[in-house]
This record gives structure tokens, sequence and C-alpha cells, in this order.
């Protein structure tokens, strides 16, 4: 099968187009043909090597992906060939042809999903339901600012926040994300790269602050956050890439709560919890995955710079 290769960390060209054996189902196992694969930040953090998970080399990358059942080893119960599913991770990656998957990793596709939607399932809803559900306990009437809505978490965030019945507030840095975080749901976009924003969140709350913050980019924002807060209020720290002050008082004076998780920590409890309820999501069309790019898979490279570049749009998936 064709696959991309990793054999040395590093910039987004040490990810080469190699023909490679397909991998077979063992006993709990099942071989997926991926009709689509997704691009995460978090894939371009593992390919430099500096990441907390550093996976032995040669590795294929890749933890979200959607496609049909090929085939499955003994004991499988779950999935049959043929069936439309997502991965949720997998034993050998998703950016090639084939994918081995355990069966826990392996969820029903519904109809209404196309394998491009399915291949930005996994990390971009779930992190959105763990932060929203399970971190923050968001509830109903609450406001939310998701700081970073254009890309794959804060599309997912906005189109569930919205139906949980949140007031959302949503940040984009282009005039053509700003219309896709009004399109799929948030009451009101700001842009993140316009001066005094955050003077503008407060306003749209009519000077109380938000309830709940999801931060894209901790580094940048989170001392900003903090005097954006209400009473209570709570920030879940989603993605950061180094360091930042902050006035602790800014958090005693508000009883407000930091909070953060990687989704890789998560329960097999709660990850029942998050499967089941983005499954329901999709099957009545609350949630919705916007693909912003197809890419061919030869061209991971150039998916990996564009997931880290600004200008967010959805997802960007690799077609195989
Ligand atoms: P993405 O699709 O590349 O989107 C990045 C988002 O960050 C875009 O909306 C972008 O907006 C926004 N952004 C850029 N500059 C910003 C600023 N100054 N303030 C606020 N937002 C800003 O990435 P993603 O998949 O949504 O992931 C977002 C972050 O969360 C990444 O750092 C990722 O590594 C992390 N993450 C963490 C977990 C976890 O388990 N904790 C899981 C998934 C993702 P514009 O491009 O419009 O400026």
């Amino acid at each position: 099968m064709k696959a991309i290769v990793v054999h040395e960390f590093g910039a987004p060209e040490v990810m080469k187009f190699e023909e490679i054996p397909a991998p077979k189902a063992g006993a709990g196992q099942v071989l997926v043909r991926v009709e689509a694969a997704g691009v995460n930040p978090a894939d371009t953090y593992m390919r430099n090597g500096a990441y907390a998970i550093k996976p032995p080399l040669p590795y294929t990358p890749g933890f979200d992906g959607a496609g049909v059942v090929e085939a499955f080893g003994e004991g499988v119960t779950k999935v049959k060939p043929g069936d439309r599913v997502y991965l949720a991770r997998s034993v050998s990656g998703t950016y090639a042809e084939f994918s081995l998957a355990l069966e826990e990793q392996v969820y029903k596709l519904p109809d209404r999903i196309s394998f491009a939607q399915g291949a930005g399932v996994f990390v971009p809803y779930g992190t959105a339901y763990r932060a929203l559900h399970q971190v923050a306990h968001a509830r109903g009437g609450e406001t939310l600012l998701v700081h970073g809505a254009s890309g794959g978490v804060g599309i997912a965030s906005v189109q569930m926040a919205r139906a949980m019945g949140l007031v959302v507030i949503g940040t984009a840095g282009t005039d053509k994300g700003l219309e896709l975080v009004k399109r799929e749901g948030a009451h009101h976009a700001l842009n993140h790269g316009a001066a005094g924003y955050q003077k503008e969140v407060l306003q749209l709350t009519g000077g109380s602050g938000v309830d709940v913050i999801l931060e894209m980019l901790a580094n940048v924002n989170l001392g900003e956050d903090l005097k954006m807060l209400a009473r209570g209020g709570r920030v879940v720290v989603i993605g950061s890439r180094g360091d930042v002050t902050i006035t602790p008082r800014d958090i005693m004076l508000r009883g407000a709560s930091v909070l953060g998780f990687v989704l890789w920590n998560i329960s097999d409890e709660d990850a029942a919890d998050m499967h089941a309820g983005l499954g329901a999501g999709f099957e009545n069309g609350t949630l919705r995955p916007v693909v912003g790019k197809e890419l061919p898979l030869a061209e991971a490279p150039r998916a990996h710079k564009e997931v880290m570049e600004p200008g967010a749009f959805g997802k960007i998936v690799l077609v195989p």
C-alpha cells in the first residue's frame, strides 16, 4: 500500500510517500481502507520529535481517519467488512491507504457524514466535547468565548455549544474565518488580531465577563483571558505553544479556574460518553465537520506546513 513514512524526526519533508506492506488484522483488530485522513497540529509536533508522545521510528503519522472496514481479526463484533467508520487513533497510523486499529478505536460513521468530514471527527470534536461537557461543565445559558474558533477544534466547539444553548462568541484572524465562525453558529465573531477586541468581549457580556473560555493559544492569550472572565469563570487551556505571564490575582478576584487536559489521557468511561454524544450530534445534524481543504496523501508535507499557518478554515484532510 501507499503510505507516509517518517524515518527521522524533523521538518515536514521527513515525511516520505512510500510503498510498504499493508498491515493484517490480528485478534481484536480491524483493518480499515482509509478514504481520508485528518491533519492535526499534534501530528506536526510529533513529527518534529519534540512532543510528549515520541513514537518509535519509522512510523506513519495520523490519529484521525475515516473509511471502510476491509477485514477484522478474531473476536471482533463491533463492525463488519463494508461498514463506514471513523478512527479514534489507530495502531499503524492513518496517513496510509490502510490503517490497522483496535476494535475500540473504530466507530460507525453516520451516513450523512462524508469520509472527508469523518477524518475530522475524533481529535477536533472529541476535544470540543471533552472541553465543554467533561472539563468546563458548561451549562445552557452561559456565555462562551471560543478563542480560536475558525480551526478544527474551534468550529466543533461553536456548533456543539450552540446546540447546548450557550451564548457563543468566536474569534478568527481573517474575514473568511470570521464568516465561517458566524455561519457555524456563533452569535458574535471577533478578530483576535484586532487591537482591543477583548474590550468588545466584555461589552458583549454587559461588562460581567464570559463564563467559559476555550483557549487555543494560551501562551498568547491566557493573561488577557483571566481579565475577561465572569465570577466563577473557567478557562480551558486546549492549545499552547510556549510560556505566558499571568496575574494570579485575576483568578482570585473572580473565584475563577484555569483547567487543562490532553485528549490522550481520557478514561474509558469518558471516551464512551464522548463517542455516544458525538454520534448523536452527527446523526441529528447539529455537528457538521467543515472540510476546508483536501490534498492528495503524497502532499502531507504541504498539509503540515499549512496547518501551522494563520488563516484556518476548518479541517485539512489527506486523500490516499
Ligand atoms: P487549527 O485547525 O490549526 O486552528 C488553529 C486556531 O487557532 C485557528 O482558529 C486560528 O485562527 C487560532 N488562532 C491563531 N492565532 C490565535 C490567537 N492569537 N488567539 C486565538 N486563536 C488564535 O488547530 P486545531 O486543531 O483547532 O487546534 C487548536 C490548538 O489546540 C492547537 O494548538 C492544537 O495543538 C491544540 N489541541 C489540543 C488538544 C488537547 O488534547 N489538549 C486537542 C486538539 C488540539 P486564525 O487562523 O483564523 O487566526
